[in-house]
């Protein structure tokens, strides 16, 4: 493998641009091919999803790079879920015990520039306006087009990662070769972003260390914080039946929504009128593969091999997680074939594990965080998550602020869910829970949770 030195990656995404900088700084020649102009001269284009949530996983993956200093100096802590029920009334939800168990809002933007300078400073070289058009995967080489000057240019490779995220063109190319069985589940409910601006003072206008959440049974608002004192609001919302975005068909039916749904969200928006003109409706899907690569020539990881809804505020933190385990399978294995498949063993079913509990997150998101069981079995996760440290462990901690393998986190809370449920069932109050019969089901059900560091 290392007389094939070269590793081609298609996307400086942040998939791209963080596997860009692991494998350069072990020493192997990376070139990454990005179809976007460069952000640090042309401004970002996003596109979506102005800040992201990190949590533990993409946050190991910052301290591998080296980059914790540079992100967390513009992150946001997010302590919990504050909740916004129809009255008007607030809660904070806690994410975990205490501050040391808090998720972080961080810029896409700025996060995706601190990736690309620390690949170049480990040695890859990153093109922009290169949009992988086509692969000929026996002549080994692929077709590049500039979408500016529609220049283009035939390239060879020795193996391509495919880190060009949901709309991947190198996965395109790789099902002329295999059985990918590529599997687009719609959910069938559509995003659109508006911002809350800072307040007169200059400050943030609502609490700013928590990700706000207005449940409203089918759908829901969210806001995450951004260092500038903004707010950026996310209203998810089926596409069809009523409500839906195709009940709103222009901004003076869509202002009457909020006035009646997000009454406490509207005043907040003061140009919600041109952010409804603006902003597009954004899809959200999950995306299934039976294969993530054709043989030792190509592979796919982060949104182009595992695409999934935003709810559980994972997908990046996935990606992310994918990179550290290709790098490490590539200096593992014999060959470049062995690197992916092993690779593919272990990640896929830790991705379909977060692709599951990310389509769970939106029920109890929009739907559950205020309702009268879901809180008692919220108060009883916390008892028992103290009086069973390392065995009753919170589902969302395993997911956030672990690196447990996603499959043990969502087998786990299968079964921590249903002990639950058995322990409340038809009480309203924590002092009615039987908590030795609740121990005895813990210390029965539950092994003790192996982590690793
Ligand atoms: P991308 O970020 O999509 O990067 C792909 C890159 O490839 C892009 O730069 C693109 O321009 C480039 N590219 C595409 N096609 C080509 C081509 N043909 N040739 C060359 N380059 C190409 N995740 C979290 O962890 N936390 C969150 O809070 C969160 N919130 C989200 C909210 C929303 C509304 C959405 C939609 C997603 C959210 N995600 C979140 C998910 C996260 O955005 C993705 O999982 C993450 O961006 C995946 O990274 P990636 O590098 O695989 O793909």
């Amino acid at each position: 493998m290392r007389a094939e030195k070269k590793i081609t990656i298609i996307g400086a995404g942040l998939a791209g641009a963080l596997l860009a900088i692991l494998l350069a700084r072990k020493g192997w020649t990376v070139e990454v091919f990005e179809r976007r102009p460069d952000p640090r001269l042309a401004g970002y284009e996003g596109g979506r999803s102005i800040n992201l949530a990190l949590a533990e996983r993409g946050l190991h993956a910052l301290r591998l790079a080296g980059l914790t200093e540079a992100v967390m100096a513009q992150a946001v802590m997010m302590r919990g879920r504050m909740v916004h029920s129809a009255d008007g009334g607030t809660q904070l939800l806690r994410y975990g015990k205490d501050d040391s168990e808090v998720i972080w809002s961080v810029h896409r933007g700025r996060l995706n520039i601190s990736l690309l300078d620390a690949a170049e400073a480990a040695g890859a070289t990153i093109r922009f306006n290169a949009r992988l058009d086509r692969v000929d995967f026996n002549a080994k080489t692929f077709r590049l087009i500039n979408d500016h000057d529609r220049r283009d240019e035939v390239r060879d490779f020795a193996v391509l990662i495919g880190a060009d995220g949901a709309g991947s063109a190198l996965r395109q190319a790789m099902s002329g070769k295999v059985a990918l069985n590529e599997h687009f589940a719609p959910l069938g409910h559509g995003y659109k972003e508006l911002e809350i601006p800072p307040a007169d003072d200059g400050g943030f206008r609502i609490e700013p260390n928590a990700l706000h959440i207005w449940p409203r049974g089918g759908y829901m608002c969210i806001a995450l914080p951004n260092t500038e004192k903004t707010f950026t609001v996310t209203l998810f919302l089926p596409n069809e039946g009523d409500p839906s975005f195709a009940t709103l068909p222009d901004v003076a039916a869509a202002h009457a929504f909020f006035a009646r749904d997000f009454a406490d969200t509207l005043p907040l928006v003061p140009e919600f009128d041109a952010d409804w003109t603006n902003n597009p409706i954004g899809s959200l899907s999950t995306l299934y593969l039976d294969h993530w690569h054709l043989d030792g020539r190509a592979v796919l990881l982060g949104d182009a091999a595992h695409a999934m809804v935003p709810f559980h505020g994972q997908g990046m933190n996935c990606a992310f997680e994918d990179c550290i385990a290709l790098a490490r399978h590539i200096e593992e294995a014999g060959n470049w074939a062995e690197a992916f498949a092993a690779f593919e063993a272990e990640r896929r079913p830790n991705a379909e594990a977060i692709q599951a509990m990310a389509l769970e997150n939106y029920v109890e998101m929009r739907d559950r965080v205020d309702d009268v069981d879901f809180l008692l079995q919220r108060q009883l996760e916390r008892v028992l998550a103290e009086r069973h440290p390392g065995r009753f462990v919170p589902r969302y901690t395993m997911v956030s602020f672990m690196r447990v393998p996603y499959a043990t986190a969502f087998e786990r809370g299968k079964i921590q869910r249903q002990l639950l449920i058995d322990a409340t069932r038809g009480l309203r109050d924590i002092a009615q829970v039987d908590l030795e019969a609740a121990d005895d089901m813990v210390r029965t059900r539950l092994s003790s949770l192996v982590t690793t560091s």
